[in-house]
């Protein structure tokens, strides 16, 4: 039985890139959500606590060193069911090689291939945001410029998030020419979709903007029947955020709205009794999300649990 809350340590976790798994897959009723990387890394993480004290979060990760290294995986869902193939976020790219040390990097292709899914064969992808390493597989270098990798998909934005790219928001940010030359040929080639509000992507996937890492973020529901599955993009680097809301990312745009989010997004998982997954995090760390309860069994100081979730409880497979 797991305990709420026995968050992942550099004590319980794997201290060699070599022993985690590149490519997994679970099962969401009849839909399989595999979890692919395109970059595993280790190294320090107190940017996933930005502004707050080390002797704040470090007991709760069960560290004394505040460089104590995590792993962070450039992760990617692939949702395949009725009829459909849909990515939630296309990875890293040809920039997952400038990251010293990292195993796996830019190389999304060879992990679709193992699943048995072509470029052609993808129908759909959905972007949670639009950081480098969440976008940088959209296209492909060619000699006469860049095309799109998959060729037939839809590519469904948060119509903020492209503003922001591709406007004066971000004329100086150091990631913008590389997310532009990720966007733009989409959009050149008739494949861009923008959407502004919560809406059905594809069979079973529907969009939920939930903002404030950036400003079009944006949440995958995966649901089929009473089962359901949030894959929650960068509104979780590491299980913990799920419970401490305000812990907040370097890169957070919106720290506020960024916590009004995680409480939204917490408030559905719990009544959904949804599996919670994210990218950053190593394949197959699943999770529920449940309501503190006191010991007379009331609810309780509205704060959230996060329970790890045993992946062969819901199909998983690690390859
Ligand atoms: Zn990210």
């Amino acid at each position: 039985m797991n305990r709420p809350n026995d968050f992942p340590t550099p004590a319980t976790l794997p201290t060699s890139l070599d022993a985690y798994a590149l490519s997994g897959s679970f099962r969401v009723g009849a839909f399989t959500v595999h979890h692919l990387s395109d970059g595993l890394a280790f190294g320090p993480r107190q940017s996933w606590f930005h502004g707050i004290d080390d002797d704040v979060w470090m007991p709760v990760l069960g560290i004394s060193d505040p460089s104590a290294p995590f792993p962070l995986n450039f992760g990617l869902f692939v949702v395949v069911g009725g009829g459909s193939v849909t990515l939630v976020d296309s990875g890293f790219g040809p920039e997952a090689e400038r990251f010293e040390g990292i195993r796996g990097g830019n190389e999304l292709l060879a992990r679709l291939a193992e699943i048995g899914i072509a470029p052609e064969d993808v129908d759909h992808v959905l972007q949670t945001h639009l950081h480098p390493d969440h976008c940088g597989g959209l296209v492909q270098d060619a000699p006469h410029g860049a095309v799109p990798t998959f060729p037939r998909a839809r590519v469904h934005v948060h119509a903020a998030e492209v503003a922001h790219w591709t406007g004066p928001d971000t004329a100086e940010n150091f990631m913008a020419p590389y997310v532009r030359s990720r966007i733009e040929p989409i959009a050149a080639a008739g494949l861009l979709r923008t959407f502004a509000e919560a809406t059905a992507i594809a069979p079973g996937v529907t969009a939920l903007p939930l903002a404030g890492h950036t400003p079009g973020h944006t949440v995958a529901l995966v649901a089929d029947g009473d089962r359901s599955c949030l894959l929650v993009g960068d509104l979780a680097h590491h299980p913990v955020h799920f419970r401490h809301h305000d812990w907040h990312h370097d890169l957070d745009v919106d720290a506020d709205a960024h916590t009004t989010a995680r409480e939204t997004l917490c408030s559905l998982a719990a009544s959904l009794g949804a599996v919670v997954t994210a990218p950053h995090m190593p394949v197959l760390t699943l999770g529920r999300i449940s309501r503190d309860v006191d010991p007379t069994g009331a609810p309780g100081d509205a704060r959230w649990s996060w329970t790890r979730v045993d992946p062969e409880d819901v199909g998983g497979v690690l390859r």
